[in-house]
């Protein structure tokens, strides 16, 4: 598999993340909370192959739909 075919681009919604933390469950290499209003940070919009499962959980188990991987 080529980096191209691998990589993966992930965004977050800081506007629609309630907190709920599912994501940083998920992946805590690439999501973390914010201590000041504990919505959610992106630590690494592009993160290495053996994330990608990883990032795709958060993408489905977020309840507001702010986690895209693409
Ligand atoms: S799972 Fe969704 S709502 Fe919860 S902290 Fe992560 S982005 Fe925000």
């Amino acid at each position: 598999m080529s980096a191209v075919d691998a990589a993966v681009e992930v965004t977050v919604n800081r506007e629609s993340c309630c907190g709920a933390g599912q994501c940083a469950l998920a992946a805590p290499e690439v999501f973390t909370q914010s201590e000041e209003d504990g919505l959610v940070v992106l630590l690494d919009p592009n993160p290495p192959a053996e994330l990608h499962d990883a990032v795709r959980r958060a993408e489905s188990h977020c309840p507001t739909r702010s986690v895209t991987v693409r």
